[in-house]
């Protein structure tokens, strides 16, 4: 197959969703689709059960189970389909955000009786600042929800995204009849029964025929027709380009638990969502069917096997083909790596590879070279713009418990820090180390993890701080700026890329600061310039 067919039939996603509304359960559908795997069940949950965050078993039995399904791949009528992982649980949502990057187009599941939830709002705003395509999965329609209206405007609200539904339930709980697909204009009737892959799908030329109240009972038939043209008088026509400019969101309605809609939604995937997309590298945009090769890290995974300090770096090629045994320049090092095991990913295993193509994810084995956003080139020195950092949530000192270890403990520190467990920050003032994570849980990972793959002890103490605010202003050499850094001296810390940090200790406090000094921008995220 040429280069450019490879591109093109490769469709790279991540599916996005606060926890228990259906990601899990729909990823195993789309693979059984797929042919990827026999039977329901294979595909583990990431999730932290609720009650176990200080049980380390638990945590090790999570990073096994989020290496293994970090990539999960497989092929659809000759489409190459790539499903990044993406964890629900909030404690990972910086792992989240640092996925995203690397996704070409995202589905949203969303609970139709919960409705939008905190975490989806949250990772929908990522995406829409990106203008990533989006298609939204209305799931559980089998079970009572809320008003299909209601929940679409909830949708438009909530996430401010503009829907389009392309499918429409018939009922919905007890009395879910089947779903009527506006894209293919054919009505799906639901059976309930689960086993079925592959539903009776009844083609309906014209929505106003005898078959329709044959199919579904009078009464549903005519509700579906009134909103059916409702629909079509509310909400605008589908536009591919649309869709693909981040600007309008095709949906769907269903219940993955019963693969039922499943099937609509993956063959208009396949149909409308886009092939590798260009990249933003600081110098230029690098389209996918460039010759060369280039690609970014943008997860870093321990081995789990804490006697060898090796990771696995996962690479998204976005041009050129990635090949075994070529030396690849590491832009940030400046230095030729060459990969004798790269490992593609599938459903069930990862394999090595010779070759791979834009839009795929190989995973290099790494004793300590990389860090979260490195890039990886053929020879040009061109770095793709920085993965941000947002504002954690906690922050606690972090001391040394075993002055015996302190390299040990520093080691860790830094290179947990590269694979982006937490972030770090030091205090201008004292050189003093604070870690700060999206969640407590971080905490007990990181101390688990210094004393069992570094062999190191640390204790945490509190500190007071409502937001890591980064540093901006309108110039260094203003006297306000210099009255800022003398004023704050004991708020001020850097980041790891030696960006200067304001941690603000309330959010008064952070207004009263903005208040005094104009000029300075204060950013919740590290990527302003
Ligand atoms: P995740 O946290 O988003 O990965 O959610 P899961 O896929 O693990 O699903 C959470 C729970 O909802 C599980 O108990 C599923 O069996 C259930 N579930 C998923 N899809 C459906 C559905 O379509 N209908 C019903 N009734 N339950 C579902």
């Amino acid at each position: 197959m040429s280069f450019n067919k490879e591109i093109n039939r490769r469709r790279t996603f991540g599916i996005i969703s606060h926890p228990d509304a259906g990601k899990t359960t729909l990823t195993e559908k789309l693979l059984l689709f797929g042919g990827a795997i026999q039977e329901a069940g294979a595909v583990k949950s990431n999730k932290i059960k609720k009650g176990a965050t200080s049980d380390f078993m638990e945590i090790e039995r999570q990073r096994g189970i989020s290496v293994a399904t970090s990539v999960l791949a497989f092929e659809y009528n000759g489409i190459k389909i790539n499903i990044l992982d993406t964890p629900g649980h909030k404690d990972f949502a910086e792992d989240t955000f640092r996925t995203l990057t690397a996704v070409d187009s995202v589905i949203v599941v969303i609970d139709v009786a919960k409705g939008v939830e905190e975490q989806t709002e949250k990772l929908v705003e990522v995406c829409r600042m990106r203008n990533i395509p989006m298609i939204v999965f209305i799931n559980k329609l089998d079970r009572e929800g809320k008003d299909a209206f209601d929940l679409l405007d909830e949708v438009e609200q909530k996430l401010g995204l503009s829907v389009v539904p392309l499918s429409f339930p018939i009922g919905m709980g007890y009395d879910f009849k089947g779903i009527y697909n506006l894209w293919e204009k054919n009505v799906n009737l639901f059976s309930g029964d689960s086993r079925k892959n592959i539903e009776e799908t009844i083609e309906i030329s014209d929505l106003a025929s005898e078959e329709l109240n044959e199919l579904v009972g009078e009464k549903a038939a005519n509700t579906l027709r009134e909103e059916i043209e409702l629909v079509e008088g509310i909400y605008p026509t589908f536009d591919k380009d649309t869709y693909l400019n981040g600007q309008q969101q095709p949906v769907f309605f269903g219940s993955a638990l019963n693969n039922f809609g499943v099937r609509e939604l993956l063959d208009c995937f396949v149909d409308i969502a886009p092939k590798p997309r260009p990249k933003q590298s600081e110098e230029r945009l690098v389209k996918p069917d460039e010759n060369k090769f280039t690609g970014f890290v943008f997860k870093i995974h321990a081995n789990m096997d804490p006697n060898h300090r090796d990771r696995l770096a996962f690479i998204k090629i976005v041009s050129g083909k990635f090949e075994r045994n070529k030396p690849y320049l590491h832009v940030r090092n400046n230095k030729k790596l060459k990969f004798s095991s790269p490992n593609a990913f599938f459903a069930e295993k990862k394999e090595i590879v010779d070759v791979s193509y834009p839009g795929d994810i190989v995973g290099l084995h790494d004793t300590g070279n990389f860090k979260i956003g490195d890039t990886l080139t053929e020879g040009e020195a061109i770095n793709y713009k920085g993965i941000p950092s947002f504002s954690p949530e906690h922050f606690r000192y972090i001391n040394n418990a075993d002055p015996l270890k302190s390299k040990q403990l520093y080691k860790g520190i830094d290179q947990l820090m590269d694979e982006g467990v937490a972030q770090l920050f030091t205090l201008e003032l004292n050189g003093r180390k604070v870690i700060g994570t999206v969640g407590a849980l971080q905490y007990e990972v990181i101390q688990y993890r210094l004393e069992h793959e570094y062999g190191a002890k640390c204790t945490y103490e509190n500190l007071n701080v409502f937001k890591a605010c980064w540093v901006d202003p309108e110039d260094e050499k203003n006297e306000e700026y210099k009255e800022f850094l003398r004023v704050k001296q004991r708020f001020l810390a850097k980041d790891k890329h030696d960006q200067l940090v304001f941690l603000a200790d309330s959010a008064f406090s952070l207004q009263m600061t903005q208040q005094k000094y104009p000029s300075i921008k204060f950013h919740f995220t590290s990527e302003f310039k």
